[in-house]
């Protein structure tokens, strides 16, 4: 078993953390101002080649795999120290163009070119006011009138909302109860019915807005259903890149705590000494640096297991993301310590990689919600129902 990169995903990976480095500076600016000229933040990772990863280069994409995509946005995370300079790469090989592989040729002809090119992003939408982990309780409807349907109901927490054009969003058709009436279908941002907000200011991962998204009496075309009832378990594996870029998002992060802990310890001095002289310190540092390497291995392995390189396999990405959700606060938290009362101050990034790690912990999925997946896997015969015993399933 060969764990070492191809010269083609080393170059990648250099290219990724030299782009990466262009934002490091604004990072500090788009936090504290909870804004960011996304617009600009896209073109730039357009220019640079970043866009569209893993989608087919009929739509103008780069033909690559998760694994490409993984590596590239590690990288950003880790040289850049800000989520946002991703979120070209989300929206453009993401979970969203992932979704709409599923979709029909039509579909995928109407909107892949512009998305995978950059020129339209593509959110997705799922969470609910009132429905988070329980994505089988959904609210949201689709129902059918003359040939199109009629989309209803309220989003909230969706990331990007008013930056982005497209969302795919998750509904229930027809009022079939539970799962089996989950689809998901394509909105546009102008159309008549649908309306967005900035939603609630959040600690970390600030710059777009986490916003709510408000749908009365919708009308979409049929041809914007990216797949109706019936397909839970295919729609929600196009999610799993979804999980991949969050497990990502962890890994990047982890390496800029250490980095950051490395580079603060070596230069500070107390009792006479650079503080990475004591051995409390350089033990923490090999114990960051192991478990960097343990998340390392458990996000290749996620990346790897994708079947046509967008569709990551639940077991593998759940282990990933839930791993590198709990490791890497351990290290941002660490890694604050170890600046001292420096750490907790505006003038060092570690307390921001902090928070945004934190603000990732549900997103995707919560811990709890990841165990309840990887236990159902691990013991197929056993029925592990979350539901209450008499709960309206409507
Ligand atoms: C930064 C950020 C960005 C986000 N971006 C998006 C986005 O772009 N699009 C989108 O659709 N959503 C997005 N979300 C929403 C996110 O997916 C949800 O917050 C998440 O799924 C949890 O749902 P909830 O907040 O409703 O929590 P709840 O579902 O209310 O969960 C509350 C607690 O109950 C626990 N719990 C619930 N059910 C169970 C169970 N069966 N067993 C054990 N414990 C359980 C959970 O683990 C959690 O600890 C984002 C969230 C964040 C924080």
């Amino acid at each position: 078993m060969d764990f070492s990169l191809s010269p083609e995903q080393l170059e990648l990976q250099e290219r990724a953390t030299i782009a990466g480095l262009e934002f490091r500076d604004e990072a500090a600016k788009w936090d504290r101002e909870d804004r960011v000229d996304y617009r600009r933040v896209l073109a730039r990772m357009v220019e640079l080649g970043f866009c569209g990863l893993t989608m087919p280069k009929e739509f103008g994409g780069q033909d690559g795999d998760a694994l490409s995509y993984l590596i590239a946005t590690a990288a950003i995370f880790r040289s850049s120290r800000s989520w946002i300079p991703n979120e070209p790469l989300f929206s453009t090989s993401g979970p969203g163009p992932a979704l709409l592989m599923l979709g029909s040729d039509t579909l995928r002809q109407k909107y892949l070119p512009d998305i995978v090119q950059g020129a339209k992003s593509c959110a997705i939408a799922l969470t609910e006011p009132n429905h988070g982990s329980d994505l089988t309780y959904l609210e949201s409807t689709a129902e059918p009138h003359g040939g199109e349907w009629v989309v209803n109901g309220d989003k909230a927490f969706i990331t990007g909302v008013l930056e982005n054009e497209l969302y795919a969003t998750f509904v229930r058709f027809s009022g079939i109860p539970g799962a089996a009436g989950v689809g998901v279908v394509i909105l546009e941002r102008d159309m008549p019915g649908f309306t967005m907000d900035r939603g609630p200011e959040f600690v970390g991962d600030r710059g777009l807005p986490h916003g709510t998204m408000q749908m009365r009496n919708v009308v979409i075309p049929e041809e914007n259903v990216i797949r109706g009832p019936g397909h839970f378990a295919e729609v929600m594996r196009s999610f799993n890149m979804e999980r991949l870029h969050n497990t990502s998002a962890s890994l990047g992060f982890a390496e800029a705590a250490y980095d950051e802990a490395a580079a603060y310890t070596s230069q500070r001095h107390a009792f006479g000494r650079p503080v990475i002289e004591f051995q409390a310190t350089y033990h923490s540092l090999a114990d960051m640096w192991v478990t960097i390497q343990a998340q390392r291995l458990l996000a290749y392995q996620a990346a790897a297991s994708a079947v046509d390189g967008h569709f990551p396999q639940l077991l593998d990405v759940s282990a990933a993301k839930l791993f590198g959700n709990l490791a890497v606060v351990d290290i941002t938290l660490k890694s604050i310590e170890l600046h001292g009362g420096n750490g907790v101050t505006m003038d060092y990034p570690v307390q921001r990689i902090h928070r945004d790690v934190v603000s990732n912990i549900v997103a995707g999925g919560s811990p709890s919600i990841l165990r309840n997946g990887i236990a159902s896997q691990l013991f197929p015969d056993q029925r592990f129902r979350q539901t209450a015993p008499r709960a309206n399933m409507g």
